[in-house]
């Protein structure tokens, strides 16, 4: 084993290493090897960060927009300059191939553009002469300390999703990325230390559950953004609400690809395998389940099978040829494979099968190979839970009407995506499909970072969603003035006229 990276805290501008704290292992999934241990931090350290960020917040609030910007423009130029070693460090600490964590840190990096227009987003409304003589206008102000917890999937992107714009805002933040992949936003807090941002305005902190409660209960933090499964995300905005914060909060998804009859065959079997085995399916915009309608079936899925069966899965640390990486963790790889066996013992065919993928070059890997279900009924576990995995159900259906209803059921309402050659049958699924992300012909439709993140049901609790406006709205109060000025001494009782 070679020697473990460390995993440092960054408060107030000072870096240090935590000793006597329990810690849980960051692992290279490629290689199934430890390469770090985050410390499980607790109330006390939270406090301490919630302090810097408070001292620092009254001169960032006073730093005019546009000095604020600046900044955020050189971390973005500076961050080009460590792309390659950013994306190296996704892979390395998640085991998503170099191109998917290319685009990891591509999108991250498309936030901190978007907040670069901080003095155009945060100008406000006004009108003049809203009553006669009188004018009324809107400001906005940032919230002051805010908190960002973060999931394993997208090491670089979903941090970025957050801190840059709470920031442009104003706002001072404490991040506490995922336990289990805290290395590339130390690598990028480091980065944000050489652009010039000053101390206390990013913090950093480590830990799991406890960390996260005394995030959501300090009285100092006034807002949570968070991402993760659904469970946690009704818990962290259940409980940051009742603690007087807003709380914007991103959870699971199943999200469901209708496959129509005139669907082009090779462009919808490409964006079908991209969408559900990009990322080994640990994306919440992954399709989990195709809906092949009619003849759909016959035609599309065979080109599926075929370009799954050629995807080479490996160490993607180390093997530029693998198309396909491990998954996060050797309990993770368990659950997946079980979830299989459980809907293949319910009646489900899988026309491939992932559960035996062998490695030779890196054996202890958490591999789980690209697997399709077919004949996958409504009431079959890989239908009902989010399994987070390279498995894709597929269903059977007779028509669009019946498919939107089947989609329509789902607990959740992340992304869904329609194939097909028809105006008519996409405009009615986007009329009628109850999610909050629609692709036509698309498989992933993740919006870039000036569109809101919109899931919709279980995948979004709260009312401002992460990315575009609504962000700034979300990291932001608004102060509506009303104002009438006077001739000096008109209208007074002291007036000798
Ligand atoms: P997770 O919910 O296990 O963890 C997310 C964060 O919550 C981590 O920082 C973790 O430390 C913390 N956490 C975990 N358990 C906790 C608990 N009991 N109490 C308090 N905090 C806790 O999620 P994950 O496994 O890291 O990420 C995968 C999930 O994230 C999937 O469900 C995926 O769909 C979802 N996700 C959603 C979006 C979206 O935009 N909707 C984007 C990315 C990922």
């Amino acid at each position: 084993m070679s020697k473990l990276l460390p995993v440092p805290l960054f408060i107030g501008g000072e870096w240090s290493n935590v000793s006597g704290v329990a810690t849980t292992p960051v692992h290279n999934p490629s290689i199934g090897e430890v390469i770090a241990e985050t410390p499980l931090c607790g109330a006390d350290t939270i406090d301490q960060a919630v302090r810097a960020a408070a001292e620092a917040f009254p001169k960032w609030m006073e730093t005019p927009p546009v000095e604020r910007a600046r900044i955020l423009m050189k971390l973005k130029v500076m961050l080009e300059d460590h792309f390659e070693e950013l994306a190296q460090s996704v892979t390395r600490e998640h085991g998503k191939t170099l191109a998917e964590a290319r685009g990891d840190v591509r999108r991250g990096l498309e936030n901190i553009e978007f907040a670069c227009g901080a003095p155009s987003l945060l100008m406000g409304e006004s009108l003049e002469n809203v009553a006669r003589g009188i004018d009324c206008d809107t400001i906005r102000q940032p919230l002051g300390v805010v908190a960002g917890i973060t999931p394993f999937n997208f090491p670089a992107m979903v941090p970025l999703w957050m801190w840059p714009m709470a920031i442009a805002c104003g706002n001072t933040f404490i991040l506490k990325p995922s336990e289990k992949v805290p290395l590339t936003s130390i690598r990028i807090a480091q980065i944000a230390e050489k652009a010039g941002l000053p101390p206390g305005v990013l913090n950093l902190v480590h830990g799991g559950r406890e960390a996260v409660d005394a995030i959501l209960t300090h009285p100092t933090i006034k807002a949570v953004s968070f991402v993760g499964s659904t469970p946690i995300a009704k818990y962290i905005y259940e409980t940051g609400t009742a603690h007087g914060k807003r709380v914007q909060a991103a959870g699971g998804a199943k999200n469901f690809v209708l496959i129509m009859p005139d669907a082009d065959v090779t462009n919808s079997a490409t964006g079908l395998v991209e969408s559900a085995f990009g990322c080994a399916g640990e994306r919440c915009m992954a399709s989990s389940t195709a809906v092949a309608i009619g003849d759909a079936a016959h035609t599309v899925l065979p080109a599926l099978v075929d370009v799954v069966s050629k995807i080479r899965v490996g160490p993607t640390d180390r093997d530029p040829q693998a198309q396909m990486g491990a998954v996060i963790t050797r309990k993770h790889a368990d659950r997946v494979c079980n979830l299989i066996t459980q809907a293949a013992d319910q009646g489900a065919k899988p026309l491939t099968d992932g559960r035996h993928t062998k490695v030779e070059s890196a054996p202890k890997g958490f591999y789980v190979g690209p697997t399709v279900l077919d004949h996958v009924l409504p009431d079959m576990i890989t239908m009902k839970e989010e399994v987070f995995g390279p498995v894709l159900n597929v269903v059977r259906m007779e028509d669009l009407d019946s498919a939107i209803e089947l989609a329509n059921r789902s607990i959740y309402g992340n992304g869904a995506a329609i194939f097909t050659r028809s105006g008519k049958a996409a405009r009615e699924f986007r009329h009628r499909i109850q999610a909050g992300m629609v692709g036509v012909n698309i498989g992933v439709p993740a919006p870039m970072a000036f569109f809101p993140f919109s899931g919709w049901h279980q995948s979004f609790f709260g009312d401002l969603h992460i990315q575009g406006r609504e962000s700034v709205a979300f990291y932001t109060q608004q102060k509506v003035t009303t104002t009438r000025w006077f001739s000096y001494g008109e209208g007074s009782i002291w007036s000798d006229k």
